[in-house]
């Protein structure tokens, strides 16, 4: 099973791509966490990522179709996959397109979950994640104040490009650069919708419904 969970920022593809990941025993690719992981280790990558990612602003596609080849390549995608955060841009999409052809393997689906602008301000302003195991957090549901994780206890923390300034040019960097994709997908003939502002289970039930089928 080879996947790609594709939407705006903040409709809820980490969340789903997880449970996804878990239900199917498929290996999450997450981009966003790939290079978040590069920033923690301090690498060059990581550093020049940061400033781009900060800003709100899309890293090259070269680096990221590098970092997608070495993935999909790798033992742990052996059973399939679920692409999060990837392809974001036409050029991408093309050169996944040409790496399946060249693995002799195929796309199985492009799930796309919407939600109106409104709401992904809303749900990326008020979202926080531990700083250990990386849970996701709304600050909607945590209003006792309470600051820690309710897995292991450790602080949470807001990611720096969720902070308002930052989500708008996101939103922007989406409509112009990563919106055309979903017509690219379109037009394959893959392209199956979900409706992203329901709540996270009957999210999952859908799209667990639609892969089973
Ligand atoms: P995410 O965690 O998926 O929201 O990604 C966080 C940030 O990482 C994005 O806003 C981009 O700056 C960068 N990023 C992640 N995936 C890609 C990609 N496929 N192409 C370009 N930039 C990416």
């Amino acid at each position: 099973m080879q996947i790609i969970l594709f939407g705006p920022p903040g409709v809820g593809k980490g969340t789903q791509a997880k449970l996804i990941s878990k239900n199917f025993k498929i290996k999450h690719i997450s981009t966003g966490d790939i290079l978040r992981e590069e920033i923690v280790q301090g690498s060059e990558m990581g550093l020049k990522a940061k400033a781009v990612m900060d800003g709100g602003s899309l890293v090259s596609d070269e680096i990221m179709i590098g970092i997608i080849k070495k993935v999909i390549q790798s033992d742990r995608c052996k059973n399939g996959f679920i692409l999060d955060g990837f392809p974001r841009t036409v050029v991408q999409a093309e050169a996944l397109t040409k790496l399946f052809a060249e693995l002799n393997t195929k796309l199985s689906a492009v799930i796309y979950m919407d939600v109106g602008d409104k709401e992904i301000i809303q749900r990326l302003g008020s979202r926080y994640s531990c700083s250990k195991c990386g849970k996701i957090f709304s600050r909607r549901d945590k209003i006792d104040g309470d600051d820690n994780c309710t897995e292991c206890g450790e602080k949470l923390i807001q990611r720096d490009d969720d902070k308002p300034e930052t989500v708008l040019k996101r939103l922007r960097v989406y409509k112009e650069s990563t919106a055309p994709v979903k017509t690219y997908y379109e037009k394959l003939g893959k392209l199956y919708l979900i409706d992203g502002s329901k709540n996270i289970k009957e999210v999952n039930k859908n799209i667990l419904a639609f892969l089973k089928e």
